[in-house]
């Protein structure tokens, strides 16, 4: 695979870090090289951010590989980490939520409101019969109940299962049977595109089929009618009226704390587990090194949803045990309008903001008019998450969102890595459009040819972790051997889940999405990202997805489908016209051999809930079959819109 993957794009754009930044950096180089002296000592010292109740005996204890324990014996309460330690040091009067609901309607939340809504709902699930050890499953809106119900959980030792508000009642069933959850989290509804939507009778038809379950947790966000039954209980009756004091107790630093499904874009999701003191520490330590969080001054935005895992790691945990001041938003970026976003970032003067390639592109669609209606000037620092980040798509964002001056941070990692592995220092990185750069300081990523063997600069294989880290998976919920067999078998005594890498000339890696979505073209291996990133380079197009079907002649051949930006014409001769051109335009970048067989030019793709793009639905379709697994899929329109497409040849 190494020689072809390696030698297609190329990219000579550099961009060092603004010196300011630079000369100001919460991390600096000398962190790589520390690390590397002793990465353990390195983790410990990272360990030591938080507030232990006891210290570990052991940094970490890999006696039993893959199965990983760290700071052995150590003893801490996250939800204190997050809340009460910031009160006592001074901070109850800083804002730990600027909260701004779809409908316009806002709540300011500080470190102390939010440590006393934590301490009542700890009380209130406590008196509902929950305990250390329980799983809790959370089916809520963006507001901020979801966080205080995670820390509640967190800190009473009961584990989570959040479960993204958009998914289906099977999919909830699926999951809260799978963890065999006791209780509940919900909502009547949430705002999505300007109107309530309902979540509770989604939940009443899961809990049907969940004899587990023995009480739902209501929070009233919409106000539309429910049914309810004897085992419902409104939060603003249980939790609401309960006191606000409660004394966090410590938890080992392996107690469970919480399951997450992961995405789905390849395969049945499978329910990762994370753990205390490992995770917080890596969660932690990432949200201040890799976005240089300044406490005091910044104001910092994710965008992604608390179903997710960057929810659960740069929503909640990492940011919260910093201290940090952010902002949560409820809806869809383009309710009431497509300029929403960036008139949040004006309003609260947002500083950091992080956010995924899928809404960059989406952006880049609707076009530059709508940031540049808009201040942006707080912003000084960008990053990027969930799927490669094409060169072009990168420097949109820089230029238009950033100013042509603000760092963006492509970071990379899994539901199963915890927290970000592989990313840039902003004040250290001379970074890339399009490469996630460097494993972080402490961390081993590497890439392998299919012999295990390390390739030199300049070649591609398979992404591989080689050492533990603190916020790695323990295991898949429930199956051991599962966990062995998906992520430790290919390859003896490295974790592999499935992406494929290259390293430049100066060893920086590039990410290439997954190895199973690497096409085979009369002998040549080509990676899917990098034809789509080939494709997004033109000024035509907004998105792209390629996929190979099976070929009589070449084996497999490239089908792409495409997504024009918006000011584009694709009526008629001249959609055929721009067909051609894209086709030509393939074949000069990367060379003949990647120029796609098809092109087809689409409304949109097929996405996971999370905004992944879903190849192998594509594939699909492209070779004819049935749809596999869809549970996961965004919009179900979609595949018919293309499927239609597809058949009629256009
Ligand atoms: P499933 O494992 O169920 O198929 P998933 O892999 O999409 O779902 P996540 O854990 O949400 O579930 O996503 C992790 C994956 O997202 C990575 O393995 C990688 O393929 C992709 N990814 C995340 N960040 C980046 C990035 N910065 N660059 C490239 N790929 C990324
Ligand atoms: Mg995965």
């Amino acid at each position: 695979m190494s020689e072809t993957l390696a030698n297609l794009l190329q990219e000579t754009r550099r961009f060092p870090p603004p010196a300011d930044l630079a000369a100001a950096a919460n991390v600096t180089a000398d962190a790589y090289d520390s690390a590397a002296e002793d990465r353990l000592a390195f983790w410990a010292r990272q360990a030591g951010r938080l507030d232990w109740s006891t210290e570990w005996d052991q940094i970490l204890d890999w006696s039993n590989p893959p199965f990983a324990k760290w700071f052995v014996g150590g003893k801490l309460n996250v939800a204190y980490n997050c809340l009460d330690r910031h009160v006592a040091a001074g901070h109850g009067d800083r804002v730990a939520i600027h909260w701004e609901g779809e409908p316009g309607d806002t709540r300011t939340i500080t470190y102390a409101d939010l440590l006393a809504m934590t301490s009542q709902a700890a009380n209130a699930l406590t008196d509902l019969g929950v305990t250390a050890g329980d799983r809790v499953a959370i089916y809520l809106p963006m507001i901020p109940e979801a966080a205080v119900a995670m820390l509640a959980c967190a800190r009473i030792g009961a584990t989570h299962s959040v479960v993204f508000g958009g998914f289906s009642a099977d999919a909830l069933t699926n999951r809260i049977q799978d963890a065999s959850a006791k209780v509940v989290i919900t909502a009547d509804g949430g705002f999505r595109r300007g109107k309530p939507s309902a979540l509770k009778p989604t939940v009443d038809e899961a809990v049907a089929k969940c004899p587990t379950i023995e009480r739902v947790l209501v929070v009233r966000r919409t106000g539309q009618d429910v049914a309810w039954s004897d085992r419902d209980v409104w939060w603003h009756e249980a939790v609401e009226t309960a006191s606000t004091e409660h004394t966090a107790e410590a938890f080992d630093a392996e107690h469970p704390l919480f399951i997450l499904y992961t995405s789905g874009t390849t395969a049945k999701p499978k329910g990762i587990l994370h753990t205390t003191g490992g995770y917080l520490t890596q969660a932690a330590y990432t949200h201040h090194a890799v976005f240089d969080l300044k406490p005091e001054s910044d104001v910092y935005w994710c965008t992604a949803d608390i179903g997710w895992v960057t929810g659960h790691s740069y929503i909640v945990y990492g940011p919260l045990a910093n201290g940090a001041t952010q902002l949560m938003y409820e809806g869809t970026p383009d309710t009431p309008h497509k300029g929403r976003f960036w008139e949040l970032v004006q309003k609260h003067k947002v500083t950091i903001l992080y956010t995924a390639p899928t809404l960059i592109r989406t952006m880049m669609k609707w076009g530059d008019d709508i940031p540049r209606g808009h201040d942006l000037s707080s912003l000084r620092l960008l990053g990027s998450v969930g799927e490669p980040i094409n060169p072009e798509a990168w420097i949109w964002y820089r230029e238009n969102i950033g100013r042509g001056e603000c760092p963006v941070v492509d970071t990379w990692w899994q539901t199963e890595t915890g927290a970000i592995m592989i990313s840039p220092l902003p004040g250290v990185t001379s970074t890339k459009p399009g490469s996630a750069m460097r494993p972080l300081p402490g961390i081993s990523a590497d890439v392998v040819d299919d012999q295990a063997q390390s390739v030199p600069d300049g070649g591609g294989g398979f992404l591989v972790l080689r050492e533990p880290w603190p916020s790695m998976l323990r295991t898949i919920w429930g199956d051991d051997q599962r966990f062995v067999d998906t992520y430790w078998s290919r390859f003896e005594g490295l974790y592999f889940a499935g992406d494929g890498a290259k390293k430049d000339d100066d060893g920086d890696l590039w990410l290439l999405g997954r190895v199973d979505d690497v096409m085979l073209v009369s002998g040549h291996n080509i990676s899917t990202t990098e034809v789509e990133s080939a494709l997004v380079s033109h000024p035509s197009v907004a998105e792209a997805a390629v996929v190979g079907a099976t070929d009589p002649t070449t084996g497999q051949a490239i089908v792409a489908f495409t997504i024009p930006r918006g000011s584009v014409d694709t009526e008629g001769s001249a959609g055929e016209a721009l067909i051609a051109e894209l086709r030509e335009h393939v074949s000069k970048t990367l060379g003949p051999i990647a120029k796609p067989r098809q092109i087809l030019l689409v409304p949109e793709l097929p996405k996971t809930r999370s905004g992944k793009i879903m190849r192998r639905l594509l594939r699909d379709v492209a070779e004819n079959r049935s749809l596999g697994d869809v549970t996961t899929l965004q919009d179900s329109s979609v595949m018919d819109l293309i499927s239609s497409g597809m058949r009629s040849g256009k």
